[in-house]
């Protein structure tokens, strides 16, 4: 099948020029002008966007957190996610059985996600324990399944402990492997949530208050030495929140330290810790790192703008909030309590073209680079993924700028009851959407079908070159 993408103005991770998209089966195969439209399908793009799909590289479907399970699946979160303009997740899994081995939850994910996904998806692996075995079994998972990449945890039960994040990169950089990690110093939180909630200190506003940013940025620097006296390891370091934490990056920027890669999400750039006030409402924002102040936001942008950070991501992992969230017994007593997570991955790229591209922040270009090609760079997936270039999939997402849009949570797609966009008004609003070539979701309604995505095999990413 051909189609003919014709009339757009197309935006690239480094230029925005008008010229038509060839499709030809599920590639694109040519990019300019003038093409013969005989038997093809032509779409009209005059007025719009034309950005490469949307990739979001930190999303958790069917998260099993022991007490509460997520409530989007690999099936309706990706749906969410196609109609919000995302074509290609990578999915961190959750941790398994204690001690078992890295492909316990490789084989866990194949089986939640594969004939279920409806856009292209990958798996990072997670480390819960460090053994000569497991760094091995890292080395193979990356080989026969393409995961590149490995997450590490500084906190929560199955955190690593110093020695161990050590051995983990070094087994990384021999490897070329990404280490992706969760920067939070565990002990200080650890004692914080315990003081809050002995003062009877239990409600939504204490949870940003038991995390304090400064809790990150000590984890984040010591990441970064770890890494580096692992010889540069190829170190990722997911959700920074924090002005302090991003100091941290700085400072590590201007050392040139090689193999740094830096993610932020939506949240962190448009909403605050104002939102914790209302102790049921706030309950919606319970996610670790937590919100923080405007000077952070602010900060973060800056980051943005100025090339510190490389990727805006999601972290999405919703509960339901009136089920879980919000019951006496998760969250409604006792933030402590409170499955931690919210949902993210329709909203990001349209909450990041209104608030960033339209409101002046950052251009175009930079936020394709932030939200669809440089997290293709970073975990090994462009230019498959993430590129207007011939011998691309044809994953691609129009954007109509004149329509104003306001979010609400009935415009969500998956199954989660609420979203922290709320009210927000977005200028611009998703026209198409189309996988490999097939327009899978249009008036925001999504035409595609359960297992329609397809697993990804990843390479190596630019961290590890
Ligand atoms: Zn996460």
């Amino acid at each position: 099948m051909r189609t003919i993408i014709k009339n757009g103005t197309l935006a690239t991770a480094s230029e925005v020029f008008r010229g038509d998209i060839l499709i030809e089966g599920e590639k694109i195969a040519a990019i300019g002008g003038g093409f013969d439209e005989t038997g093809a399908e032509v779409i009209d793009a005059a007025g719009k966007y034309v950005l490469p799909g949307a990739v979001d590289v930190h999303t958790h479907m069917d998260l099993d957190v022991g007490f509460a399970w997520a409530i989007d699946d690999f099936y309706t979160g990706t749906v969410a996610a196609a109609c919000g303009g995302t074509t290609t997740i990578v999915d961190h899994m959750a941790f398994g059985p204690k001690n078992c081995s890295l492909w316990h939850q490789v084989k866990e994910y194949h089986r939640l996600a594969d004939g279920n996904a409806v856009i292209d998806y990958g798996f990072h692996g997670v480390f819960q324990h460090v053994t000569p075995e497991t760094l091995e079994e890292m080395k193979e998972i990356a080989e026969k399944e393409g995961i590149t990449s490995f997450k590490v945890y500084m906190t929560y039960d199955y955190m690593l402990q110093d020695d161990e994040l050590y051995q983990v990169l070094k087994a990384a950089r021999e490897a070329g492997i990404v280490i992706a990690v969760h920067c939070e110093n565990h002990g200080v939180i650890q004692y914080l949530r315990k003081y809050y909630t002995e003062s009877g200190c239990t409600q939504a506003k204490y949870h940003p208050l038991s995390r304090p940013s400064r809790c990150e940025a000590e984890a984040v620097n010591r990441m970064i030495h770890l890494a580096a006296m692992a010889g540069d390891a190829p170190l990722y370091i997911v959700h920074l929140s924090g002005k302090e934490g991003l100091a941290e990056v700085r400072k590590a920027r201007a050392e040139h330290q090689k193999g740094l890669g830096v993610e932020t999400c939506t949240q962190y750039l448009t909403l605050t810790d104002a939102m914790y006030e209302d102790p049921q409402e706030g309950l919606k924002a319970i996610m670790s790192p937590p919100l923080r102040k405007d000077a952070d936001r602010e900060a973060l942008w800056g980051a943005l703008a100025d090339g510190t950070i490389d990727v805006v991501a999601t972290d999405h992992c919703p509960f339901h909030f009136k089920k879980k969230k919000a019951e006496k017994q998760y969250g409604a007593e006792d933030f402590t309590k409170c499955p931690n997570g919210a949902p993210g991955v329709q909203e990001r790229l349209m909450v990041m073209f209104s608030e960033g591209f339209m409101k002046g922040r950052i251009s175009l270009p930079r936020l394709v680079e932030l939200c669809c090609t440089s997290p293709c760079r970073m975990y090994g997936m462009y230019p498959r993924k993430g590129a207007l270039l011939p011998g691309a999939d044809a994953d691609l997402v129009l954007i109509d700028p004149e329509k104003e849009h306001v979010f609400t949570a009935s415009d969500i797609r998956g199954d989660s009851d609420y979203t922290c966009y709320e009210g927000m008004k977005l200028q611009g609003d998703i026209d198409l959407v189309l996988q490999r070539g097939r327009v899978i979701v249009k008036d925001h309604t999504f035409l595609g079908s359960r297992g329609d995505g397809r697993y990804l095999k990843r390479g190596k990413s630019v961290l590890a070159e």
